[in-house]
């Protein structure tokens, strides 16, 4: 998508480490008019799935999930990370190791609010290795919901996520995709 290309080009700092900073725009400040053309594009590219829900993961991902939402007409869940497992079993949960801050959490969603009448569309703001994905997939299977696809802001393409979710057949409408990045020049290229 140009138009999120054009505004990491002209707003993003590469950091060491592999992290991309786009705090400016989109998850610290966010600009909303720019989520809702990725809203819009992500219901051109799912125009042909019966989504009627959205998921994603806090914290980041949770406003432009609600803003993506409004484009589908359909409620917002996101999954919250955990101190102490509810383990009463009203909870679905699982483990999600954070790339930015290399922790492990637990993050749980319940019961009540995914079922096998499910079709998901999951977003999420950055796929790096894939960890935060994973999650959230194995909340949906737990839950035995439809995954019908994934749309993620920035997908930093040199690192192995994408390509973990693509070969397991399910659909990633990532905006841009960040093929290389230098901390040093502040240089970004993208994939087409
Ligand atoms: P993964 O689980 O795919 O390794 O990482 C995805 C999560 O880590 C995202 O939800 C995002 O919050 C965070 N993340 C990964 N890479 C970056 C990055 O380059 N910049 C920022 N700001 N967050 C990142």
């Amino acid at each position: 998508m140009e138009l999120l290309e054009e505004r990491i080009r002209k707003d993003g700092t590469v950091k060491e480490g592999n992290v991309l900073k786009v705090d400016i725009f989109l998850n610290h400040q966010m600009d909303i008019d720019l989520f809702n053309e990725m809203g819009k594009e992500w219901k051109r590219l799912f125009a042909d799935c019966p989504i009627n829900k959205i998921l994603t993961v806090e914290a980041s991902g949770i406003g432009i999930a609600c803003v993506v939402a409004q484009h589908f007409y359909a409620p917002v869940v996101f999954a919250k990370k955990t101190q102490s497992l509810n383990i009463d079993g009203e909870v679905y949960s699982t483990k999600i190791e954070s790339f930015t801050h290399k922790k492990i959490y637990d993050v749980i969603v319940s019961k009540k609010f995914l079922s096998p009448d499910d079709h998901i569309l999951i977003i999420d703001d950055f796929l790096a290795n894939g960890c935060a994905l994973e999650g959230l997939l194995d909340i949906t299977k737990k839950a035995g919901a439809t995954v019908e696809g994934i749309g993620i802001a920035v997908e930093k393409g040199f690192q192995q996520g994408g390509d973990l979710i693509r070969q397991r057949g399910i659909r990633l409408e990532s905006l841009a995709i960040v093929e290389s990045m230098d901390a040093k020049t502040g240089e970004i290229t993208f994939r087409h």
